[in-house]
């Protein structure tokens, strides 16, 4: 495959953007290293790279591109946004509109506010959690990422119940301290956590289903029980739903598990390809936010028209009749194919699916949580990146992101990438 142009681009962007990548995961390192592709257009389900390779696409920009690329609602909704001006600093009618839409598609967000990114909706939750009660702890799980404020940029401590230390140069220990990060699917753990330090806790933050130690399932009775003992312990619960929110359905994933958290954070599908987040939940709460309460949160792009208009028109296509049912059955047939070529090859994979999106693990252990997720073979999971890439199939660079089918992918395009994968397990070995 040719990479020249791609490798020159990556060289000279190293000179003047750091790491040449302005979001780290974005790069090759955890894949075996090498430039990154460089992508030049993007259509339905396809990318093609500055070399002038086509790819079938699945990393779906990290989650936003459910409709599949350059999606022809979508796009004329943003040219009509930007024919009429794309940032007014003013109310809008665009706004009104589409809070309505969210709410409407999601039960219990009596407010929302609109942001600009997932990290600054989960990091106002937090803040908002904590004005709410008074409180100043925070609970998370392993493996999961809630954007790149300080507070969530802290790794677990060393035991269950002790307090987390920074993952991150520049996040201070005293910030760290505040934050308690355990296991997922793990209720002794979350029990003895919240028996230590319950009472001062401000939230817990749930990926609800999680998307970012793979797709990972709650198992039965686990949330019921977060939720539970949080409501004892005056905890507030927070759903980040920026990559589960309109991802199975037209709705949260909070609906589907039939649980109601607190709080919501919302980003990536909601924008339609434009940067968005978004956060709300019950009025007593959210009323907390400035200019009604203490709580102080603002944005100079926030709810900006582009983003409104790009985003209702993502959902107005979310709304086409069987469209999530079409993500599940091309999904199923994705995941069995994969399993198929893996037998026939003597690969050990584990797939992790719900509807149109699914994590090839490296491993023939069930994966709950995120030890086992970072156990499985990364070494493996580079080389079939690359051979996949080789082939004609761009995924996410990194074990633990999931394979996002578009409502623009075909059977064919599935049927060519279990080519593509048949190939790469042939030769992975
Ligand atoms: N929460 C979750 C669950 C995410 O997956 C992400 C991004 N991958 C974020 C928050 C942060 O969103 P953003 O990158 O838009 O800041």
């Amino acid at each position: 495959m040719e990479r020249t142009n791609s490798e020159a681009i990556y060289a000279e962007a190293c000179e003047h953007i750091v790491g040449g990548v302005n979001s780290p995961s974005r790069g090759y390192k955890a894949v075996g290293g090498g430039a990154p592709t460089v992508m030049e257009r993007a259509e339905g389900p396809y990318f093609w790279d500055v070399d002038g390779n086509k790819f079938i696409d699945y990393l779906g920009a990290y989650g936003p591109i459910i409709t599949g690329h350059a999606h022809p609602h979508i796009t004329a909704a943003v040219t009509k946004a930007a024919e009429n001006g794309l940032l007014y600093g003013t109310p809008t009618k665009h706004e009104v509109k589409f809070a309505k839409m969210i709410k409407e598609a999601i039960p219990g967000l009596d407010k929302v506010r609109f942001v600009n990114s997932g990290t600054e909706a989960v990091m106002t939750t937090i803040r908002v959690s904590r004005a709410f009660t008074g409180r100043t702890k925070i609970m998370k799980f392993a493996g999961c990422y809630h954007g790149h404020s300080d507070l969530v940029l802290v790794a677990a401590g060393s035991g269950p119940a002790t307090l987390g230390t920074p993952d991150s140069a520049g996040v201070p220990k005293t910030i760290a301290e505040e934050v308690i990060t355990i296991p997922f699917n793990n209720p002794e753990a979350f029990k003895a956590a919240m028996d230590k330090w319950g009472d001062q806790i401000a939230c817990i933050l749930v990926e609800p289903i999680v998307g970012n130690f793979g797709i990972v399932e709650p198992q039965e009775g686990f949330l019921p029980l977060v939720h539970e003992i949080a409501k004892e312990k005056g905890a507030l619960i927070v759903y980040d739903e920026v990559i589960t929110a309109f991802r199975f359905h037209y709705g949260s994933a909070a609906e589907l598990l039939g649980l109601q958290p607190d709080l919501m954070a919302l980003g990536k599908i909601i924008g339609g390809g434009l940067p968005i987040g978004a956060y709300g939940g019950k009025s007593e709460i959210m009323d907390t936010v400035a200019p009604l309460g203490p709580a102080y949160q603002a944005g100079t792009m926030a709810g900006n028209p582009a983003s409104m208009l790009s985003g209702i028109a993502c959902l107005e296509v979310l709304q086409t009749p069987d469209l999530y049912t079409e993500l599940d059955r091309l999904g199923a047939m994705l995941e069995e194919g994969i399993l198929q070529a893996a037998k026939k090859h003597h690969v050990p994979i584990t797939i992790n699916r719900k509807c149109g999106a699914l994590t090839v693990f490296f491993t023939e252990e069930t994966i709950v949580n995120y030890d086992q997720a970072e156990a499985t073979d990364g070494e493996r999971f580079g080389k079939f990146f690359k051979l996949l890439l080789k082939n004609g199939v761009n995924l996410a660079p990194s074990k633990y992101e999931a394979w996002f089918i578009t409502s623009a992918h075909t059977e064919k395009d599935i049927q060519d990438t279990l080519v593509a994968v048949d190939l790469a397990f042939a030769e992975l070995l």
